[in-house]
């Protein structure tokens, strides 16, 4: 059966945007195939009760489906480039409002907001750096693999990130430095992480080296800054580990302050090598603006920000409200989220290191009675024990911000069971070309 070619009627998509079809008592994944689509692929890695199929030919196109505007269709990313922009839009509307009606609830979802223009929109971009026969490649994994796709041309990510990741590669061949040889866990350069503040126009490329001794640093330098001279930091992060993480937890700043800044709104952050921060932030803006538009504060509110992060929206709603706690259960991110409200000069901003179940209980004893609560978990969404704590402080208004609409819709149906009324539900595109999508949804206590 492996390797034959058959003919597949496609019906949905996986959450990572493959098509779903079909075939006998077997289901097939073909990437590159939308829903609605008849296709003919080529089947391989063949399991009892599901397959691959690799994408031969469309036989009959869905009229959604554009042309892929980057050559590299092997590339790990942009899984649903194919699919025109507005049904891209449209599939992740229906995505949420599947969830929320899996989970029993009835309410209409808001078109999802995209942008005006989906390209070149990152602001970070991670590459790996390996050995490959005498030499070495810079690229991206494969899909399912750890395979490298060299791009020169991501329409993703910003055009300077190819001349810095192209000055690198002269450098490499120039001196003969070796890339990672991830059998044999030897080599000299194992990444390249490069990251710019979009507002700021200040740009930062990370080196990740496997050990903190490599040959020729200082002629890397003077290239960079002879031929990049808008590049504002360069650090080398070191990484020995035998790990698929790319950057390890040492930094050394070979030129600049090591860190840049961006702005999201009126609000300025500092983004070492390590910090975390959006990946798109011109949508982060957005995102974040709908918050604050759902918290409808009137400026002497005390509001809880669960799950903060570096801060990001606990700053975003401090200008407005009476005072902000954010709980965060990351050291360095508290850590960061401290640094950020001096620099935005947020004195009613403070935070809390714990993990919100643990913390809630300790804040609702306390007598903590917050007006608004906004929630941005990770991908699991929330204990049970975080819901129960939030029912029984009993706000005026919750702001739930959801990465993952299963898991939302599950704590949705948990808190209006327990009281609240969904108003609003208001899906961002964080991740254009992707499935990803970014869900804020505004529940208000019922009388
Ligand atoms: N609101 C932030 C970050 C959201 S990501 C922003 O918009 O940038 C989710 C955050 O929840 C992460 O920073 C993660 O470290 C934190 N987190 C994960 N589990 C947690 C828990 N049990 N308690 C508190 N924070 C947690």
């Amino acid at each position: 059966m492996s390797n034959e070619i058959v003919t597949l009627n496609i019906d949905s998509l996986t959450d990572k945007g493959d098509g779903i079809a079909q075939w006998g008592s077997k289901r097939i994944f073909v990437a590159g195939a939308l829903p609605g689509e008849e296709v003919s692929a080529r089947l391989s890695g063949i399991k009892p009760r599901y397959a691959q199929g690799e994408l031969i030919e469309v036989l009959a196109p869905v009229a959604e489906r554009v042309p892929h505007f980057c050559p590299h269709t092997d590339c790990g990313g942009c899984q649903v480039a194919v699919m025109a922009y507005p049904a891209q839009l449209e599939f992740k509307r229906t995505l949420v409002a599947k969830a929320l009606a899996d989970q029993s609830l009835a309410v209409e979802v808001q078109p999802c907001f995209g942008m005006a223009e989906p390209l070149h929109f990152r602001n970070k971009a991670l590459y790996q750096v390996q050995r490959q026969g005498g030499g070495f490649e810079i690229g991206f994994f494969k899909k399912h693999s750890h395979e490298l796709v060299r791009t020169d041309d991501c329409a993703v990510q910003a055009p300077q990130v190819e001349e810095l990741v192209g000055l690198v590669r002269q450098w490499m061949q120039e001196f003969k430095i070796q890339g990672h040889d991830e059998g044999r866990h030897s080599g000299q350069v194992r990444g390249l992480m490069v990251r710019n503040g979009q507002q700021s126009g200040q740009w930062m490329l990370v080196l990740v080296t496997l050990t903190a001794e490599v040959p020729h640093l200082d002629a890397l330098v003077q290239k960079l800054q002879a031929q990049a001279p808008w590049l504002t930091t360069l650090v080398q992060n070191i990484n020995g580990e035998r790990t698929n993480r790319v950057l390890g937890f040492e930094d050394k700043v070979l030129f600049g302050p090591g860190a840049i800044e961006d702005n999201i709104g009126e609000l300025c952050f500092s983004l070492s090598a390590q910090s975390f921060f959006q990946v798109n932030p011109a949508q982060t803006a957005v995102l974040y603006g709908k918050a604050l538009e759902f918290a409808a504060l009137k400026g002497d509110e005390q509001v809880l920000d669960l799950y903060c992060g570096i801060g990001t929206i606990s700053l975003f709603l401090a200008k407005a409200a009476g005072a902000v706690l954010g709980v965060e259960s990351v050291p360095q991110a508290i850590a960061d989220a401290e640094a950020n409200a001096k620099r935005n000069g947020a004195v009613n901003a403070s935070f809390k290191l714990g993990r919100a179940e643990e913390l809630m209980p300790a804040l609702a004893a306390d007598g903590y009675q917050p007006a608004v609560v906004v929630l941005d978990p990770p991908r699991k969404g929330c204990e049970r024990t975080v819901l129960d704590n939030l029912l029984a402080m009993a706000p005026e208004k919750l702001v739930y911000v959801s990465c993952d609409p299963g898991t939302l819709a599950r704590d949705l149906a948990v808190l209006t069971q327990g009281g609240y009324r969904i108003e609003l539900v208001q899906p961002v595109d964080m991740f254009p070309h992707s499935l990803h999508v970014e869900t804020v949804v505004k529940l208000v206590k019922e009388a």
